[in-house]
C-alpha cells in the first residue's frame, strides 16, 4: 500500500494529462478565469497570478481587486479585465460573470472586512476553486468553514501555511499521513508546495519532478494560483489541473534559468517562461 499511493509526475505523467488546444477553439470554449485577490501593496500579486491565468490557456480572465490597483492592474496587464470593491483592500465578493473557476487569495491580505467577505463568498460557492496565500491563512484562523469548501477545491498552502491549516509535523511520513488525513476528512485536493511538491488527492501522493531553486523568490506561489486555476478554466479536472500545473510551473524554470540565471530569475520568469515549457510537453 506504501508503494502504490505514490507517483512521480515526469514527463510521461504530464503527457498522460495534457490537454491541446483544439482547432475550433475560441475564447468562450477556452474558459473564463476569475481570481480574487490583492490589497494595498500587493497588487503585483495579482499582476502575476491573473497574467500566468491567462498564458496557462485560458480564454478569458477577470481579476477581482480593490479600487487602488486598478490603474496597475490594467496598465500592466491589458488582456484582463478588472472588476474593483473597496478601496484598499476587497470588502465584499460580488459579481455577475459565471466564470469557470476561482482563484482566491494572491496578495488579499487579513483585514476583518476580507475576512467577511470571504466567508460570505465560501457560503455560496460552487464554482471549481483555488484557495492561496492570505485566503489560507484566514481559513486556518476560522477551520469551521472548511465544512463550506465545495467538494475537490484546491489548497495550495507553502509550509508555513501548510502548518498553520493542519498542525505541524515530525517526520516526512508523519506529515504525509497527516495530510491524508486532512484532504480526507474535507474532500479537498492538497497542494503542499516545496523544493518537491506533493498534491495530495484521494490517499494519493503525486510528486513532482520539475523546478528548481530560482522559485525561491517572492511572488511564485502567486502564479501557480493563476495557473492551476487558469487550467481548471479550459475544463481540467481538479486533481489533473493541480498536478499538471505544478509540473508545468516548475518546468518554466528548469526551461527558464539556462537564459535567466538562478540568481536573476523572478517571479514575472514563470509567466514569461510559460510559452517555452508548453513547447517541451508538446
Ligand atoms: P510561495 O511560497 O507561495 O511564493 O510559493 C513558492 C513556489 O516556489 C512554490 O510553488 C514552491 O514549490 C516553489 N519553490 C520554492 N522554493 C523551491 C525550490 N528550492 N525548488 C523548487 N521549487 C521551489
Ligand atoms: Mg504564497
Amino acid at each position: 500500500n506504501l508503494v502504490s499511493d505514490y507517483y512521480l509526475v515526469n514527463k510521461h505523467h504530464a503527457l498522460t494529462l495534457y490537454r491541446p488546444v483544439k482547432p475550433h477553439a475560441h475564447k468562450g470554449t477556452q474558459g473564463h478565469a476569475l481570481i480574487i485577490g490583492g490589497s494595498y501593496g500587493k497588487i503585483g500579486a495579482m499582476c502575476l497570478s491573473a497574467k500566468a491565468a491567462l498564458k496557462s490557456g485560458c480564454g478569458l480572465v477577470t481579476a477581482y481587486i480593490p479600487k487602488c490597483g486598478y490603474n496597475v492592474l490594467q496598465t500592466a496587464f491589458p488582456e484582463a479585465m478588472v472588476l474593483t470593491d473597496g478601496d484598499e483592500h476587497i470588502t465584499k465578493i460580488g459579481y455577475e460573470l459565471q466564470p469557470k473557476a476561482i482563484g482566491l487569495g494572491p496578495g488579499i491580505g487579513q483585514h476583518p472586512e476580507t475576512q467577511n467577505a470571504i466567508k460570505e463568498f465560501l457560503n455560496r460557492q460552487n464554482v471549481p476553486l483555488v484557495i492561496d496565500a492570505d485566503a489560507l491563512n484566514i481559513l486556518a484562523a476560522n477551520k469551521e468553514w472548511l465544512a463550506q469548501l465545495p467538494e475537490n477545491t484546491i489548497l495550495t498552502p507553502h509550509p508555513k501555511e501548510l502548518e498553520r491549516l493542519m498542525g505541524g509535523w515530525e517526520t516526512d511520513f508523519d506529515k504525509i499521513e497527516k495530510m491524508k488525513v486532512f484532504s480526507k476528512q474535507h474532500n479537498i485536493i492538497l497542494v503542499a508546495k516545496d523544493a518537491h511538491t506533493m498534491v495530495v488527492y484521494r490517499g494519493s501522493i503525486y510528486i513532482n519532478s520539475t523546478g528548481n531553486a530560482a522559485l525561491a523568490t517572492g511572488g511564485t506561489g502567486d502564479t501557480l494560483t493563476g495557473i492551476i486555476t487558469g487550467l481548471l478554466a479550459q475544463g481540467y479536472e481538479a486533481a489533473n489541473a493541480a498536478i499538471f500545473g505544478v509540473y508545468l510551473h516548475g518546468l518554466t524554470a528548469d526551461v527558464a534559468v539556462e537564459e535567466t540565471s538562478m540568481q536573476a530569475f523572478t517571479a514575472m520568469d514563470v509567466v514569461n517562461y510559460l510559452g517555452k515549457a508548453y513547447l517541451k510537453i508538446e
